[in-house]
């Protein structure tokens, strides 16, 4: 896939779920590093954040209009779930069986590099999002805002994160960041003569270092 459209759950005014992290705020995050990645994949991406619904009818209605304005591959709405589950963990739902695969992915690339559970793949046909949008659609939970040691992994780990989720979306590998390359010292020599007698190299050199040159007699 090659083009998405991305948007942090909820809105401004009609909050998400909160604990040791603060949903929308943490999605609102996610949305643009993960954008940043996939452009990084040579992957067309439109991103939205809803700052304007008063309810949440509003705000599903808002979110969805905005995708479906789009054009592109796969939806992805980006959720923190609740529920002080004592191990937490990611889970990725989808509609369509045809996003299954996907969704099951997502979930096990996140769950791998933030070290908690991964719940997989979940099938849900009462949301908003997943309904409303036309194309294949998946709403990640990322992990629990009210498990600390999701919010912790999260946290440390919330670059990865990031990367995880827009290598397994576009299937493509994000480069190695290039390493700076070691300067050498290297010195430029510039030869101003060379004489098979002695004296003439001495009279050049002198006649050199009166003109303030640095100079170096080399035999060879
Ligand atoms: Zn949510």
């Amino acid at each position: 896939m090659n083009e998405f459209v991305i948007s942090s759950g909820h809105a401004k005014v009609v909050r998400g779920a909160s604990g040791y992290l603060d949903e929308v705020n943490e999605a609102r995050k996610i949305v643009p590093k993960v954008a940043e990645y996939l452009k990084d994949l040579d992957c067309k991406v439109h991103t939205f954040d809803d700052d304007t619904s008063k309810t949440q009818r509003d705000n599903i209605n808002t979110i969805v209009k905005y995708h479906n304005s789009k054009s592109r591959d796969l939806d992805v709405s980006v959720h923190f779930n609740a529920g002080t589950k004592e191990t937490g963990g990611t889970e990725v739902l989808y509609y369509g069986d045809e996003n299954i695969v996907l969704a099951a992915k997502v979930s096990k690339a996140i769950s791998e590099v933030l070290g908690i559970k991964d719940r997989g793949a979940k099938k849900r046909t009462d949301l908003g999002f997943l309904k409303g949008t036309a194309k294949p659609a998946i709403l990640i939970e990322v992990c629990f805002v009210d498990t600390k040691t999701n919010a912790d992994a999260y946290k440390k780990n919330f670059d990865k994160c990031c990367k995880a989720i827009a290598e397994t979306l576009s299937g493509k590998k994000l480069k190695d960041e290039a390493k700076p390359v070691e300067k050498k010292n290297i010195i430029h020599k510039v030869q101003v003569g060379a004489f098979s007698d002695e004296k003439n190299a001495t009279k050049l050199a002198a006649e050199l270092k009166k003109k303030g040159y640095s100079v170096n007699i080399v035999k060879g």
